[in-house]
């Protein structure tokens, strides 16, 4: 299979959005933030071309606002912040970069890799733009910028498959640098708030980085493609295709079955009702249950009714003695099962490998349709 590192990434995030643009060959439409992010890494590819004077700040946001497309915004207010936001970080990126002091390798660096499976022997090729290739005093740096607010934690950086990913393809082109990996720095910008984050791999890592991405291939042959709600569908260009969202873009919506419309909102009014009913209950608890340890009584009457305290108790098995009870009657095994939210809990500390075996492992127990309520 040849596929493309973004490819991958889009069917990490949402496996239907990958069946769109992978398998369907539907063309995405471009969203505004997508708009933006390709002209922001424009901007910087601009600022790093070699030339015989580095452009300064004014060239960089000349370059920015006459490449500038008004037509994906759907106001002028939005529009208006995205250009700000935009000027900002190019004013913020000078202000934190020596423009002539960058010892810059390679701009935008395309790449092709193959990764064979150990398994079958099947060869796979997966390709990608690596933003920047910096020559450090000794050794190099690798760097992809980022144009979203959100910045993830150190901890993610070094686990992160696409720096792992453009690592491998690194050193496909300068293979000597195996042996000083870590002198080999890979780095994610976060542009928007000026700050980059930099970890390093080792061989294990690069490994474990190629196994993960033959996992995902496989589960790309599986043929299951799920919608994914995530905060990156508003950069999505699929919304008006996607099951989760386009009813929102349906013309008619409004009239088109007045009772279904009806249906929907007084689900949604009922739903916060109930949910600030509870609000209620609980804070009418609480003062009764002070009244009644005030007065000593466990009951309270009024012309309403009665209400009576009773103490509900939770247990929980020793587990040691229940195992020596059960274990001779050969029932021990038959009362254990996985704890799910335990299971969470150990996954951020056991190795990228067994989290993604204990992953493989999943399977569906059971499924159920409910509604979940967002509120205007
Ligand atoms: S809008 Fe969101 S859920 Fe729908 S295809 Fe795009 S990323 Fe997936």
């Amino acid at each position: 299979m040849r596929l493309s590192y973004s490819a991958l990434d889009s069917f990490q995030n949402c496996s239907l959005k990958y069946k769109f643009q992978n398998i369907d060959k539907v063309k995405e439409p471009k969203s505004k933030e997508a708009v933006f992010g390709t002209l922001v890494h424009g901007t910087l590819k601009f600022i790093h071309t070699p030339s015989l004077l580095p452009p300064k700040l004014e060239d960089a946001l000349d370059y920015f606002s006459r490449n500038w497309n008004s037509d994906v915004f759907e106001d002028e207010l939005e529009e208006r912040n995205a250009f700000s936001m935009g000027v900002a970080m190019i004013q913020q990126y000078y202000k934190k970069n020596d423009i002539s002091d960058a010892n810059i390798v390679d701009l935008e660096s395309r790449f092709a890799i193959e990764i064979t499976n150990p398994k079958d022997g099947a060869s796979h090729i997966i390709s990608g733009i690596i933003d920047r290739i910096d020559k450090t005093e000794d050794g190099y740096e690798i760097i992809d910028y980022k144009t979203t607010k959100k910045m993830p934690s150190q901890d993610k950086v070094d686990n992160d498959l696409q720096l792992s990913v453009y690592l491998n393809a690194f050193l496909a082109r300068y293979p000597k640098e195996i042996e000083r990996l870590d002198k080999v720095t890979v780095s994610l910008y976060y542009l928007k708030h000026g700050v980059k984050l930099s970890s390093t791999r080792t061989l294990e890592q690069l490994n474990t980085a190629k196994q993960l991405f033959l996992d995902v291939i496989a589960e790309i042959e599986k043929g299951v493609f799920v919608p994914n709600v995530t905060p990156l569908c508003d950069w999505c260009g699929y919304q008006k295709m996607c099951p989760m969202w386009k009813h929102k873009f349906k013309e008619t919506r409004k009239i088109d079955s007045e009772e279904v419309n009806r249906a929907i909102e007084d689900y949604i009014n009922l739903k916060s009702a109930i949910t600030s009913t509870k609000t209620q209950l609980a804070e009418l608890q609480e003062k009764i249950n002070d009244y009644m340890a005030q007065e000593g009584v466990d009951r309270v009457f009024s012309n309403e009714g009665i209400i009576a305290q009773t103490l509900r108790k939770t247990y929980k098995y020793d587990e040691q003695q229940l195992r020596e009870i059960l274990e001779p009657l050969d029932k021990w095994e038959s009362v254990l099962k996985v704890d799910g939210i335990a299971l969470k809990k150990i996954m951020g500390t056991i190795s990228p490998t067994a989290r993604q075996n204990i992953e493989n492992a999943k399977v569906i127990d059971k499924e159920t349709k409910s509604l979940t309520v967002k509120k205007k």
